[in-house]
């Protein structure tokens, strides 16, 4: 019999069937005045989400698109960035800053590791001459399942007039995230991860700074051009045909999240990033990140000794139809990954627990039945 999957990667994530549904939604013309609401609604939903009063522009792209977008549009070819780099997306960051001819200063820690806040004050305090025009860091690395303290490496700053360009792609809904109120001067999120919708959007916030930033740039650009993206957006549109039935499902997950709560829906997440932790502890695995820095999005576990990820996540898929990622990069031997973001129930869990024990327990390790279940039961317990 096919398996129904129950899909825990970080992104893209499970979609709730109101979004299927609307997503379902006959074609539109995307000049006309049916999608001018659409995008005054979605883009005004934004907003509340990045807790902003910047401009929220949409592009028609993955995630990398709007990393690619905000190097493009901010930073001019010779310029310095600072790169903080936690892992695997950090380093796409310095990838695509190379590629557009920006000089990326690169700020490295041990995958696993959160950036330390005092670093980024330091090389900036340091940088008197102000060369460094901007300062690329994750919210949330995805590959390691750690979560930065940017509102720590926002106020870092201090007077240096750097741009501060976050890629919340995973982090955003999962985490507290306030642009405005940190002074985030842009922020690059994507449709298939917290928002629950599938892939096929990214969305980028930019401030009054980054505009002043942009008009001097000289970086070549033009899909992603984000002051065409504005110019468009003041008529209701977008410069070329966007994804519009993504953006019905974006609309319907805004509204979702709009009576959850932004709140509500973070502390969903933590519920299930303690979930998780406590049932990795009670097999006896050891996680990748600290508790300091655990992201509320995915977990990083290390694979036991004499296993390999795909031993673990091939089973899982196979027998029981719960999907989970392996590593990425110099960690994809030694860690797998257990998404719980967007659309996950605390059941998906627990069914995760219950195949893992199982499975590893055949291996031979010693893993009693129900250990994990109890333990992250207990947690759903003193959560809900
Ligand atoms: C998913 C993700 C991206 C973007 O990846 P795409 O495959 O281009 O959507 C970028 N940064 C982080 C932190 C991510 O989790």
């Amino acid at each position: 019999m096919e398996k129904r999957q129950i899909i825990l990667i970080p992104g893209p994530t499970a979609v709730p069937s109101r979004v299927l549904r609307a997503m379902g939604a006959p074609a539109i013309n995307h000049r006309g005045p049916e999608f001018r609401e659409l995008i005054v609604e979605v883009t005004a939903g934004l907003k509340q989400v990045y807790q902003t009063a910047n401009d929220v522009l949409i592009l028609t792209a993955s995630g990398t698109g709007g990393m690619e977008a905000a190097v493009a549009n901010f930073l001019s070819p010779g310029d310095k960035a600072l790169v903080v780099s936690i892992g695997s997306f950090g380093d796409r960051f310095v990838k695509i800053c190379r590629a557009f001819g920006v000089e990326a200063e690169i700020l490295a820690y041990e995958w696993g590791q959160a950036a330390n806040p005092q670093d980024v004050a330091d090389r900036l305090a340091a940088d008197t001459a102000h060369k460094i025009k901007a300062v690329l860091v994750q919210q949330n690395e995805t590959s390691t399942g750690v979560l930065n303290d940017i509102q720590a490496i926002a106020a870092a700053r201090g007077d240096h007039p750097a741009l501060l360009i976050v890629d919340a792609i995973s982090g955003l809904v999962a985490a507290e995230l306030l642009t405005d109120a940190w002074g985030l001067d842009v922020v690059i999120s994507g449709s298939q991860k917290a928002f629950m919708i599938p892939p096929g959007l990214a969305m980028v916030s930019v401030s009054p700074r980054a505009w002043e930033a942009a008009e001097k740039c000289t970086n070549s650009r033009y899909y992603f051009d984000l002051k065409e993206a504005k110019k468009f957006l003041e008529k209701g549109e977008t410069p070329f045909t966007p994804a519009v039935s993504v953006l019905f499902g974006l609309r319907e997950s805004l509204r979702m999240l709009a009576d959850e709560g932004l709140a509500a829906a973070q502390e969903r997440h933590a519920l299930y990033r303690d979930m998780v932790r406590s049932g990795v502890r009670a097999l006896d695995l050891e996680l990748l990140a600290d508790d300091a820095a655990a992201s509320p999005a995915v977990t990083a576990v290390k694979v036991p000794a004499g296993l390999t990820p795909k031993d673990i996540t091939g089973p899982l898929r196979e027998r029981f139809g719960i999907v989970i990622a392996g590593g990425q990069g110099k960690l994809s031997d030694k860690i797998f990954r257990i998404g719980h973001l967007g659309y996950v129930q605390p059941t998906d869990i627990l069914a995760t627990f219950a195949a893992l024990e199982m499975i590893l327990a055949e291996r031979g390790l010693p893993v009693q039945s129900g250990q994990a279940v109890a333990a992250a039961e207990e947690v759903l317990a003193g959560g809900i």
